[in-house]
């Protein structure tokens, strides 16, 4: 087997990112504000990214930053005071799609790596190879790919770093290459009646997910008339995909030669990342010790408790010209919900709340190396040190927890509360 490939997690904020190494991700990739292609997600400002930087490195880690939008000639003071910032704070990678980025880059940022971003879709290995020799240090493969399209361009190009999405969200367009959300978004195109939408374009880091809208079938002389086109209870989601789940798939990619898995999803939340970074850990390093089963039960149920669509192997083993991978079902399935993040540890931890929180709840503990602890009692107690029964998100509160045979629990910082909801 080749080498192990780097865990790569998404980090919309710094929170996140910290929660995506305690669950063990080996790097992690973040967004500048408004000029990646997450321009919604909790980005950083560049005092936090300075810090991530610092922070990631003090650990041992690497930390890439996305500046992958295409962007139009106004907006060039704007590239460039970014890639300048970016030179400045010394991440281990920049990420990027535009060749005019690329061309600044090499210009005000000589010594930070290039990736290219699979919003460039690199679909063979004349791309990769031509990236190459522009100085790119990684290609992040477009999602169109199959297993025998990587094996042929890492054959081809072999002393260049390959990476794959192996989880989460994928676009029905051509990664993101798509008008859809600029359109719909447009008032006097498209535009949803009463919802104050900007313009949201997909290519400039803004993307709506119109695809996952709700449709209907209109008659042009009956203009008032929906008609239904029904795929189950739930509506019409003719345009929306199926997430990628490559869990059980790792040995095939790794054989193709990827270098690094990445997790789509810098908006998604802490209790998302947790989850899905601490299972691929679990699987990844299981291969890599010979333990069988590498994907046990446990694994494939920590990635269903977590919202996501219908998995799929995305093109991996199929190609677009054959299926769509549209789901199904509109659901987004999941089963347990964020109660509180443990920020400070100890006999009495102090934790952070994101939900209400009572001691009737039915809880889980979790942390990393799949550490997962049925919390049998819990005492709470509020800023006055008063035994509560209840808490609400906004309070601040220290608590012990007990197992089932009422052993105190000592959890680590980042370990998460979760409570079981079965909706
Ligand atoms: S609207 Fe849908 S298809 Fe278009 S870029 Fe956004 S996620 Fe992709």
């Amino acid at each position: 087997m080749n080498k192990k490939p780097e865990l790569l997690a998404p980090a919309g904020n710094f929170e996140k990112l910290k929660v995506a190494f305690h669950y063990g991700a080996d790097a992690v990739y973040a967004g500048l504000d408004k000029l990646s292609l997450r321009a919604n997600a909790d980005n950083f400002s560049r005092e936090d990214l300075k810090a991530a930087v610092v922070y990631t490195h003090s650990i041992g880690k690497r930390i890439y930053i996305a500046l992958n939008i295409y962007f139009t000639p106004d907006q060039s003071e704007q590239i460039i005071d970014a890639v300048k910032f970016i030179h400045e704070i010394q991440p281990d990678g920049l990420i990027l799609s535009d060749l005019g980025t690329l061309g600044l880059a090499q210009q005000f940022a000589p010594n930070t790596p290039i990736h290219i971003s699979t919003q460039a879709n690199s679909m063979n290995q004349y791309a990769v190879s031509l990236y190459k020799s522009l100085g790119s240090k990684r290609i992040v493969l477009a999602r169109e790919l199959s297993i025998e399209h990587i094996k042929e361009i890492r054959n081809s190009v072999p002393d260049i770093q390959l990476e794959a999405f192996v989880h989460g969200a994928m676009c029905i367009a051509y990664s993101g290459r798509c008008l859809l959300s600029s359109y719909m978004t447009t008032n006097a195109l498209g535009g949803r009646d009463g919802i104050n939408d900007d313009v949201r374009s997909a290519n400039k880091g803004d993307c709506s997910h119109s695809c996952r809208w709700e449709f209907v079938l209109k008659e042009k002389s009956r203009a008032n008339e929906n008609f239904e086109i029904t795929e189950d209870d739930a509506g019409t989601y003719i345009l929306s995909s199926k997430d990628i789940c490559m869990i059980e798939h790792l040995e095939d990619l790794i054989n193709a030669g990827v270098d690094s898995f990445k997790i789509e999803g810098r908006m998604k939340s802490i209790l998302y990342i947790s989850s899905i970074v601490r299972a691929y850990r679990f699987v990844l390093d299981r291969l890599f010790a010979n333990q069988q089963p590498c994907v046990t039960d446990e694994i494939l149920k920590e990635l269903n408790v977590v919202s996501h669509r219908e998995f799929s192997t995305g093109f991996f083993y199929t190609n677009p010209q054959s299926t769509a991978n549209v789901t199904a079902s509109i659901k987004y399935e999941r089963n347990v919900r964020l109660a509180a993040m443990v920020i400070k540890a100890g006999k009495a931890s102090e934790i952070k709340l994101y939900n209400k929180l009572s001691n009737s709840d039915t809880i889980d503990l979790i942390g990393n190396n799949m550490k997962t602890v049925k919390v049998l009692r819990i005492v709470m107690r509020n800023s006055f040190n008063e035994i509560v029964t209840s808490v609400n998100h906004t309070e601040l509160i220290t608590i012990e927890l007990y197992d089932a045979t009422d052993n105190l629990i000592i959890p680590e910082k980042y370990d998460i509360l979760r409570i079981e909801s079965g909706f």
